[in-house]
């Protein structure tokens, strides 16, 4: 073992012993030591929720368990190990070769993504024109409609049941929404009706296909096949476009969108974020983009999360027949387990596997057990940017026309640049739409402010202290 192991060994001791064998056991055992060099830790956990939690709740003492070991440690960084072991059967060919990790995110690497798509005259055809496989879960007929995502699934509903010739009421279809809060499950049902229901064809592709299965497989044709390939296809749709890079892959769809849109053919996008915040992409493509429909998806309430419990207990039962979740465990996991669509799956499959294995029926008190990792604290409260420059106004005393105005005098230019840096790290926004809110500042500005205050907030612990009140006071 190297000096670095035993140390690691020696911290893991340490933490064990302070936070007690229940909290170890449940939270640090899979958590790994990647690198140790400098005066930066490296420590690895399998999920992103491990991550957050560890992160929220114990970053604090991890460091400390590392200094009382090694004084000259500093930071400690924690990371998501990218899934490969938990990959399955290598991938037939280049094609399907998918990263596995793209800006430092994890991609869905669960059973679904390696499931056969089901034979028969709909996938045959799908799977010509090179295109995902589809699950058969999927369809709309298991897709629960709420508040939240009532105008996407009639859009999308709408454009399956178009028929060839007939005029295009959106183009493109935009549909926007943060993780697990069914974008892939909408597009998927839209693919199997749209390919059921009439003459057209769909391709539903993500947009690590598009990039390497797609563009690649038209590439190494001609441009005639390029355009036979594209005229076939009566409707385009692109799973996570947020993954979409490189300059030639863009090139090579903002060629494709625009062939499919001048031509009447429909196209259907979804993204975790609103297409001005694709900064990856170019202006051309992101305003070509938000020149349809955009409609973004909002977070499962309580009574939809139920409903879509139901469906899914359901679902399974009917493969499961042993299988009976009773209703106060759903409502359980309804409440409890909040963060998003994924998570409730992921729930229910816990319990699934607990049953088959031990034959004991589902309780509530297994239930609590089983899921006890998927419940998360209270999801923090989404900041507005208004509500930062309104905050941060009147902390230093001067007006919210004072920020975004182009004056320059030292009683502004700072409070400017704490907005600024509150909006990068409290939302989601980027850079260049954080710089239009803040009156139509250059994106390189908005940069520099950020960077200046993070230095800062290193070496002043006076302005450290404002920024932790000002946050706080955002949170609440
Ligand atoms: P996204 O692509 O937005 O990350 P998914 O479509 O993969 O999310 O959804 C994650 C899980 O939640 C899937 O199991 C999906 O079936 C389920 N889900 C999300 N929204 C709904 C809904 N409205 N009705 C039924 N299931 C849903
Ligand atoms: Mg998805």
């Amino acid at each position: 073992m190297s000096t670095d192991q035993h140390r690691w060994a020696r911290v893991r001791e340490r933490l064990r012993a302070e936070v007690g064998e229940d909290v170890y056991s449940s939270w640090f055992a899979r958590m790994e030591l990647d690198d140790a060099a400098g005066d930066t830790v490296k420590l690895s956990v399998p999920t992103r929720f491990l991550k957050s939690w560890i992160q929220s709740h114990y970053s604090e003492k991890v460091l400390a368990c590392w200094q009382a070991e090694d004084p000259s440690c500093c930071r400690v960084e924690l990371t998501v190990r990218s899934s490969i072991m938990a990959r399955g059967p290598a991938p037939k060919n280049k094609a399907d070769e998918v990263p596995l990790q793209r800006d430092g995110r994890e991609i869905r690497l669960d059973g679904r993504d390696l499931r056969l798509a089901v034979p028969g005259p709909v996938t045959a055809v799908h799977d010509a024109l090179g295109g995902s496989p589809l699950d058969p879960r999927l369809t709309f007929d298991t897709f629960v409609i709420g508040r939240c995502n009532t105008l996407a699934h009639a859009a999308a509903k709408q454009v399956a049941q178009g028929r060839r010739g007939e005029p295009i009421m959106f183009n493109p279809l935009y549909i926007h929404a943060g993780v697990g809060l069914g974008k892939t499950h909408l597009l998927q049902s839209l693919a199997w009706a749209g390919n059921h229901n009439s003459d057209r064809k769909v391709l539903y592709l993500t947009a690590e296909k598009f990039m390497y299965g797609f563009v690649s497989a038209l590439r190494a044709q001609n441009a005639i096949a390029f355009k036979d390939a594209l005229r076939s296809i009566d409707v385009l749709v692109i799973d996570d476009l947020q993954f979409l890079q490189g300059k030639s892959t863009q090139a090579e769809f903002c060629h494709t969108l625009n062939a499919l849109i001048d031509a009447g053919r429909q196209v259907v996008v979804a993204a975790d974020r609103p297409p001005s915040d694709l900064e990856t992409l170019d202006e051309r493509v992101r305003s070509r983009l938000a020149g349809g429909l955009v409609v973004e998806m909002g977070s499962l309430g309580e009574e939809l999360r139920l409903e879509i419990l139901k469906a899914k207990a359901a679902a399974a039962k009917l493969h499961h027949p042993g299988f009976d979740v009773p209703p106060a465990v759903l409502i359980f996991i309804a409440r409890t387990v909040t963060h998003n669509g994924r998570d409730l799956e992921g729930a229910l499959n816990r319990l699934l596997a607990n049953s088959k294995l031990t034959g004991h029926p589902i309780t509530l008190e297994m239930a609590e057990r089983e899921i006890r990792d998927l419940i998360r604290p209270q999801e923090p409260k989404r900041v507005k940017i208004e509500d930062i420059q309104r905050v941060v106004a009147r902390q230093y005393n001067v007006s919210r026309a004072d920020l975004l105005s182009s004056r320059r005098t030292a009683n502004v230019v700072r409070p400017r640049q704490v907005a600024m840096y509150l909006a990068k790290t409290l939302t989601l926004r980027s850079l260049p739409e954080i710089g239009r809110r803040f009156g139509g500042r250059d994106h390189t500005t908005v940069l520099h402010a950020v960077r200046k205050i993070e230095n800062l907030v290193n070496t002043d612990s006076a302005l450290a202290e404002e920024i932790e009140l000002l946050k706080r006071q955002l949170q609440e």
